[in-house]
């Protein structure tokens, strides 16, 4: 049998795979527990298992971890992490600390299939989609760098030392590098690993996943989850939107929007759809206007993020003046959609803002084993 990854299961899966090892299924929620809520690295920490099926799982399983190979921190607290995977391949998640927030950007791809031409991370191509455990690494390592800072507030979920629960992170979006929806089996997973009550017990509404609009899998990613949603747009028309969002010529706006219409957000949040603002091309008034006009049949069901373009080296964009940004967004206003947001963009003086996500140089490194963290 091969070895089991313990950290690559939601506890429903995490059940099922020591089941079919013939273990009890409750040891899988006393495994879980020890991993996502107590921070176990080692099947020897959990003392309340006996000792021969300890000794059995320490031969049988891991519980391997993840490490940045670089952290840059911007001048606005915007920290870039670099992390390192078993096959010698990186990613990267921003962390993002604003007042009593701590948000983290992570991604699930390494590259990106989508091909948008304003990201610098379809520059990369799509080299593979992540597992599951490789992006709650992500969470984790987060956790440990704000514990190194001293960043020390514990959240309090329930009453006394069983209702700690050691996380700082209070946000998490799926906006770095890769497409959520087309890794849907780790994105999902991923999710319900971190928003489980017996883990790390993020609240649903803490999360958002963005996805380009891979409309066929909207409704079945949120069957499975009751995470947040957010559809990049970026266009008032499908003109534009295919010029620089390829997937819009498999699903169009009207597609996206009858998939909004029809989800089921009752008591749910309102889907976001966020709108990259690219200087002379999707920024006028007059475009606005078509936006909003093109909006009214879901503006019940939405919100808007507009995200003032974040240059790279070699784009062949610009963002738009403050100005320009701001009467967009008064004109949205004003033509009937009620809640119309600008993300500022923090962290872009180390290439942390949104879409700034790539490697420097792709690296060739040979791929590696699964590093084993017992005894580390
Ligand atoms: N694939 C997902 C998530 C990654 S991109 C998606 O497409 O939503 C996260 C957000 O950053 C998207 O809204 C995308 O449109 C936006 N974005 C990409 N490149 C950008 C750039 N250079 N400047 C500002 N926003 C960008």
């Amino acid at each position: 049998m091969t070895t089991l990854n313990l950290k690559n299961f939601d506890r429903l899966g995490l059940r099922e795979a020591l089941v079919a090892r013939g273990l009890k299924s409750f040891r899988g929620d006393q495994i879980f527990r020890w991993i996502w809520r107590r921070g176990a690295s080692e099947v020897a920490e959990m003392t309340d298992l006996g000792k021969d099926l300890r000794a059995r799982l320490e031969a049988e399983t891991q519980i391997p971890r993840l490490d940045p190979s670089d952290v840059r921190t911007a001048r606005d607290g915007t920290s870039k992490l670099l992390v390192r995977l078993p096959d010698g391949r990186e990613v990267e998640s921003v962390l993002i600390p604003e007042g009593e927030r701590r948000t983290l950007c992570v991604s699930t791809q390494v590259g990106c299939a989508m091909g948008c031409t304003f990201c610098r991370t379809a520059t990369m191509g799509l080299l593979r989609s992540l597992e599951p455990w490789e992006i709650t690494e992500q969470v984790l390592i987060a956790e440990r760098i704000l514990v190194e800072r001293g960043d020390a507030r514990i959240l309090q979920l329930g009453r006394g030392e069983a209702g700690k629960v050691s996380r700082r992170l209070t946000n998490l979006v799926f906006m770095g590098m890769g497409e959520p929806l087309h890794n849907l089996e780790g994105t999902v997973t991923a999710c319900r690993i971190l928003t489980d009550p017996k883990g790390l017990a993020f609240p649903e509404s803490r999360i958002t996943v963005s996805t380009v609009g891979l409309a066929d899998r909207i409704a079945p990613f949120l069957e499975q989850t009751k995470v947040n949603l957010a559809i990049s747009l970026n266009a008032h028309d499908d003109e534009f939107r295919s010029k620089i969002m390829p997937v819009n010529r498999k699903f169009d706006m009207d597609e996206l929007l009858r998939v909004v219409r029809d989800l089921p957000l009752t008591g749910r949040r309102r889907v976001t759809f966020e709108y990259v603002l690219l200087a002379g091309e999707n920024d006028s008034p007059a475009q606005a206007r078509v936006l909003s006009r093109r909006l009214q049949s879901v503006e019940e069901k939405i919100k808007i993020n507009l995200i003032p373009y974040n240059p790279h080296e070699g784009a062949l964009f610009t963002r738009p003046a403050d100005q320009a940004i701001d009467t967009f967004q008064r004109v949205l206003l004003d033509n009937g959609i009620e809640k119309v947001m600008v993300r500022r963009p923090r962290g872009d003086s180390i290439l942390a803002a949104c879409g700034q996500l790539a490697l420097e140089k792709t690296k060739s490194t040979p791929p590696r084993s699964l590093p084993l963290t017992r005894g580390s």
